[in-house]
């Protein structure tokens, strides 16, 4: 169905089907009739790719990505919004409609099974409360996607988006790029949005890397040395790191030495190459 960006075609739907919004589940659809086009094109929805979208809403991004891309599958958490998709998206016979939470969903299996042969995308306009552990299983769990182009609170974008050893960035910043090569696309207003949201969003895209730039010895104790870092930004590192993993702060300083670091140095002032020496020089107090 076209017109799913007008008001008046949105408030028909909803009203038939009894449909209220819900807050938790983040439901802020999308009414800007530019928004989409965009985030399909800039998605890689395109003839030789399969796209995987989380949360449909009533189907105004998958409309787009179906018109564009060799297959759709989408997850949908809500039951209530399934029939409304049926109608919406009639017109398409290239979309599976998986009534599921993405957090808890087999991927794998759903992209073995949709994409089989084509190169894959994930395109989204994520509910917000679950932006970054998605973000993260998605990269976490290797599944077999070339990209991942999602809409995101604008402050959590840019700290996804950040370069290592500046400001902005978090732990999140780190472990994207260790699996990625992230790129704000652009920014859209709130009011892009039915019901309008508190803050403003932008679209980022994240190119999955083949291999990670740095290699360490052990990948899960790295990620808890960056959260560690993180985790308490007024603490200097050594306490940081002592209090989060565990490791005695004379070791973690005589770590930190090792690496050829500053005691002062802040986490946020660290490279990926810094964390994963870091890492690496902790991990023998940890056996
Ligand atoms: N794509 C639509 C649009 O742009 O208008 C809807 C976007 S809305 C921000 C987020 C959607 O994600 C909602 O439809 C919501 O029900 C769904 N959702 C929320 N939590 C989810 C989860 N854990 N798994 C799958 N979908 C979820």
């Amino acid at each position: 169905m076209e017109n799913l960006t007008n008001i008046g075609v949105i408030k028909d739907i909803l009203e038939r089907y009894g449909f209220s919004f819900s807050k938790g589940l983040g439901q802020n659809f999308l009414i800007n009739p530019s928004v989409c086009p965009k985030i399909a094109e800039m998605g890689n929805a395109a003839s030789g790719w399969g796209v995987l979208e989380i949360g449909a809403g009533i189907g105004v991004l998958t409309h787009e990505l179906a018109k564009r891309a060799d297959k759709v599958a989408v997850v949908e958490i809500d039951g209530r919004l399934i029939p409304i998709l049926n109608e919406t998206l009639a017109e398409h016979d290239n979309i599976t409609i998986i009534n599921e939470d993405v957090m808890k969903a087999d991927l794998a299996a759903i992209i073995r099974e949709n994409f089989s042969g084509s190169k894959v995308a994930v395109c989204a306009n994520l509910p917000y409360y679950i932006t970054s552990p998605v973000i993260m299983l998605l990269l976490e769990s290797r599944l077999p996607i070339d990209s991942i182009t999602v809409m995101v609170q604008k402050e959590a974008g840019k700290r996804i988006c950040a370069g290592m050893g500046t400001r902005d960035a978090g732990a999140v910043t780190a472990a994207v790029r260790y699996f990625s090569e992230p790129r704000l696309l652009f920014d859209v207003s709130r009011g892009s949005f039915m019901p309008s949201p508190n803050v403003d969003s932008c679209v980022i895209r994240l190119d999955v890397r083949r291999e990670p730039p740095v290699s360490v010895n052990d990948e899960k104790f790295f990620f808890r040395t960056v959260r560690g870092a993180f985790s308490q930004r007024r603490k200097n590192l050594a306490n940081s790191l002592s209090a989060s993993l565990g490791i005695p702060k004379n070791d973690v300083s005589e770590a930190i030495k090792q690496t050829g670091l500053s005691m002062n140095i802040r986490p946020e002032q660290l490279s990926l190459d810094e964390f994963a020496a870091l890492a690496d020089a902790l991990l023998i107090y940890c056996r």
